[in-house]
């Protein structure tokens, strides 16, 4: 039995429809006429043609933005009526979670029971953690010395946001970054990735079914070096929300330049999991696992440097490759599967790539560095040891199913290797010694550290990287600092 044939009523009826581009609430078709393949990645089958959007689709959606901003449709409105559309949203898409989840496990490999108890209750929580904000945004009063003045800030949104997404979590990048902008009285034109386009189209149906005014969000699919490019230049956008690559986050920042348009950028990783010698080790296996192969690898802060401390390596590594084997690799929407294929032939040909070069830089591959089966882009969970850090596995973001494991010596050894690294996003740290985490958690030039946990993510606490992992903060309060321009306002209260 094809694995479509379980697919929820909802999600066919999704699939039957034509895909347009939504631009001042309605569906249109791109100007070009052109459209794209979207591929399943577990059976390398097309599910559904895709509007190309070009510059001129672009730009009709940026002035969309910037009528309903201007217009005073959002950003004049009472916050709590700002607030409870962004309630009706989440109440949306907790009906239809189950097509939600299903759209992201056929576009790019999620695993179902991934997406439907991790990542889509995480996106509907994020819309209503931001819907509280709403009514929270505040100024301050500053005491000046200056003379006798009443000195105040108000905080107004920047205008038009253009938000650009990659596609390794579709719907919970999406509501990251339309959710705070919202918030914040900000108006949106979103651009989902070319590979996962499909739930941020739901997303904007559900947008409408919950009544927000036309203009506010606009959602335009396409090719990252057409549509993307059009928004991170287009002079009607005030400020450029980026989740992707660091290559793309850069060009995007050029781009942005042109029109001085604010960026934040959520880019890359090669985050350390530093195990030591008294950790808890049944806790520190299984998350060093779940670090690095939890969504196949595809996580900008997967943790794909593992550092073993010299007097557990071989105990670690052995319980690592025995669990690793069991992981079953298999089709993205089979419940029993744990890791889904990776999201494209791309994306599969550059990990192969990384493998074999980790291979011939002396790399020992103690499990996986195969293909699990060849109906799609499926790669096994692939663990090389022995690597030392000029190795590229070790430098390089691979975004992929592939772990790096590297012995140490000492704490200060440790920390200085795990910041040797251009990226700065998230780190691990396995120990029972709080001395020991906290001077670790210090010392690391990461954006997170978990201790004794990996990859916890709540909408309340703050996410972002340093170094070529990018700045700016999603999520928490401030998220919304992004989407805000502060504005001091001097009154004279001399008579
Ligand atoms: P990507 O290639 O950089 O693409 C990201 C988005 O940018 C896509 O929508 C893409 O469109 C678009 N784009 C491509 N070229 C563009 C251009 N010249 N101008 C404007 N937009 C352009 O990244 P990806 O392969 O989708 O995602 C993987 C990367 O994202 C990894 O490096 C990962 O670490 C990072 N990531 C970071 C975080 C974080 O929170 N820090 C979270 C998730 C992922 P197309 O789809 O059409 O190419
Ligand atoms: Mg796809």
């Amino acid at each position: 039995m094809s694995r479509l044939d379980t697919l929820s009523p909802g999600t066919r009826e999704f699939l039957e429809r034509p895909k347009g581009l939504l631009i001042d609430n309605e569906w249109l078709n791109p100007l070009s006429g052109k459209y794209f393949d979207d591929v399943n990645p577990s059976t390398k089958s097309v599910h559904a043609q895709i509007a190309r959007a070009s510059d001129a689709d672009v730009e009709r959606a940026a002035k969309a933005a910037k009528d309903a901003f201007y217009n005073s449709r959002w950003h004049n409105m009472a916050p709590n009526e700002r607030g409870t559309y962004l309630w009706k949203l989440a109440d949306l898409m907790e009906i239809h979670q189950q097509e939600l989840a299903e759209l992201d496990s056929l576009d790019m490999g999620m695993p179902i029971r991934a997406a439907r108890y991790g990542t889509v209750p995480l996106a509907i929580d994020h819309v209503r953690y931001m819907a509280g904000w709403a009514t929270k945004i505040t100024g301050e009063s500053i005491g000046v010395s200056v003379g006798n003045y009443l000195n105040y800030t108000l905080k107004e949104p920047v205008g038009v946001v253009g938000a650009i997404i990659p596609w390794n979590f579709p719907l919970l990048m999406a509501v990251w970054k339309l959710s705070a902008a919202l918030a914040a009285g900000c108006t949106v034109v979103l651009k989902p990735a070319e590979q996962s386009p499909l739930s941020a189209i739901r997303l904007g149906e559900l947008i409408i079914d919950a009544g927000f005014p036309a203009g506010v969000v606009n959602i335009v699919t396409g090719l990252g070096d057409e549509a993307g490019a059009a928004l991170s230049r287009s002079p009607l956008v005030n400020k450029i929300a980026f989740t992707g690559s660091t290559a793309v986050g850069q060009t995007i920042m050029r781009e942005a330049a042109r029109n001085m348009t604010r960026v934040s950028l959520e880019l890359g990783g090669k985050s350390p999991n530093i195990i030591f010698e008294d950790a808890n080790l049944r806790q520190a296996v299984s998350g060093a696992l779940m670090g690095i192969f939890m969504n196949q690898g595809e996580v900008c802060a997967a943790g794909s440097r593992i550092f073993v401390q010299r007097g557990i390596y071989e105990q670690v590594l052995e319980a690592l490759i025995e669990q690793s084997s069991k992981l079953k690799v298999g089709d993205a929407l089979d419940p029993s599967t744990r890791m889904g294929p990776v999201v494209s032939e791309e994306q599969f040909v550059k990990i192969q790539g990384y493998i074999e070069g980790a291979k011939s830089q002396g790399g020992k591959i103690v499990v996986g560095g195969s293909t699990a089966n060849q109906q799609g882009f499926f790669i096994n969970p692939t663990i090389i040891r022995d690597v030392t850090d000029d190795m590229t596995v070790a430098q390089e973001e691979i975004f992929g199913p592939v772990a790096a494991v590297m012995v140490f010596d000492t704490i200060d050894e440790v920390i200085e290797r795990a910041n040797r690294s251009w990226y700065g996003l998230a780190a691990g740290v396995w120990t029972e010694n709080i001395r020991t985490a906290h001077y670790v958690a210090h010392a690391l030039e990461v954006g997170t550290v978990w201790v004794n946990s990996y990859h916890v993510y709540d909408a309340a606490a703050p996410w972002g990287g340093r170094k070529m992992s990018g700045f700016g903060r999603e999520m928490g309060k401030e998220a919304l600092d992004l989407y805000t321009e502060t504005k001091d306002v001097w009154i004279n209260l001399d008579r």
